[in-house]
């Protein structure tokens, strides 16, 4: 069936479409380590790592990596702490958790080969259909559609597709028109080349139309309307939530951390103890101490305020007040709390929002 949306379609020349496109690409790709060979299982960490996080950050995230874990069955067999200490810093941690959980059903239920077609990849743990088709595609040349953001505002301006692309819906119409646009010969080539034109060229706020390889093509550039493309609705305000955090140390010197929860935001990685702050005007060091005791039946001593920091999530914004201040080291500890020292801290997997406490800890300790 074609959807009412895709009659722009009937416009284009999809032969010299797709030569325009894949010629380019094959021209001006860039060079990174995930396209130095088409192993499926480095196309899928790649394309795990790049969702919601750029390519540059990425690059060395990937090559350590595939260095710490070069196949399926190392990664298989890895420590959780391990992974998640190789995710440390790129955040959406649930990914890294659903990589190694879908590469241990890989192993077990496939003989450690990443399956090759759509049923059977899509139902792996965090394979959506964007990297199912990336998968497929670039790894085992199956035309199937690879839309992400990127691919939904290029096709948008190409097509003039006026959906709203923040709603799930829209994604269907965006893999309908791929599935129309797609080289059969080269849909390795093709998906890559749309998701490069996204990165290099047809850009969020100000695509480069002049230098577009299929300019000639694009709907949007010839009405005028590339800046108005794609219509995508505003996400809800970030909620606000305050925090107080505090570094405890011991009559060693050592540092309290505690492990988050195996479920929700920030799953199973390390943290210094904190307390949500319900009323702002609990802001004071008794209150604080109260809190401490009353969440987690530590007794602590609150010793400085040392600074402020933000942690920004997709949904939700951590404001924090950071403390450091003193604990007796005989108090009852489980698995999921351990006094470190500094260099042990290394060991462990923490939130980028630990890191910067412990910089601004450190910071304060140097005055
Ligand atoms: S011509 Fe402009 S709007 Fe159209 S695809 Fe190229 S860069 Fe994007």
């Amino acid at each position: 069936m074609m959807v009412k949306e895709l009659k722009n379609i009937e416009k284009v020349d999809i032969l010299s479409f797709q030569q325009d496109l894949i010629s380019w690409f094959k021209e001006e790709q860039r060079d990174l380590p995930w396209r130095k060979d088409q192993d499926p299982y480095k196309v899928w960490v790649s394309e795990i790592m790049l969702q919601q996080t750029r390519v540059d950050t990425v690059i060395p995230y990937f090559n350590r990596f595939i260095e710490w874990f070069p196949t399926i069955d190392v990664l298989a067999k890895a420590d959780e702490e391990k992974v998640l200490k190789a995710w440390e810093g790129l955040g959406y941690y649930s990914r890294v958790r659903n990589l190694h959980s879908a590469v241990k059903e890989v192993q077990e239920k496939y003989d450690s080969k990443v399956p090759d077609n759509p049923k059977d990849i899509s139902s792996l743990k965090g394979v959506g259909p964007y990297t199912a088709g990336a998968i497929l595609s670039i790894a085992y040349g199956v035309p199937e559609p690879a839309v992400d953001g990127n691919v939904m505002r290029v096709l948008s301006r190409i097509l003039s597709i006026w959906d709203d692309i923040a709603k799930p819906s829209s994604r269907k119409i965006f893999e309908s028109a791929v599935r129309e646009l797609i080289s059969h010969d080269e849909p390795s080539a093709f998906n890559q080349a749309l998701m490069e034109l996204g990165a290099l060229i047809c850009t969020p706020t100000s695509p480069s139309c002049l230098l577009c390889p299929v300019r000639d093509h694009c709907q949007a550039f010839h009405e005028g309307t590339a800046s108005e493309l794609p219509v995508k609705t505003k996400k809800n305000k970030q909620k606000q939530v305050q925090l107080a955090a505090v570094i405890l140390t011991n009559e060693e010197g050592k540092i309290l951390i505690h492990k988050r929860p195996e479920n929700g935001l920030l799953a199973n990685l390390w943290e210094f103890p904190n307390v949500e702050i319900l009323h702002p005007f609990v802001i004071e060091r008794g209150n604080i101490t109260a809190l401490f005791q009353e969440a987690f039946d530590l007794n602590i001593k609150l010793d400085k305020g040392i600074g402020q920091i933000e942690h920004i999530f997709s949904h939700l914004v951590w404001n924090i007040n950071v403390f450091k201040g003193t604990i007796h080291y005989d108090i009852h500890l489980n698995y999921d709390w351990k006094f470190v020292t500094p260099a042990e801290m290394e060991q462990y997997a923490f939130p980028v929002s630990a890191h910067k406490m412990f910089k601004l800890y450190n910071d304060f300790n140097e005055k």
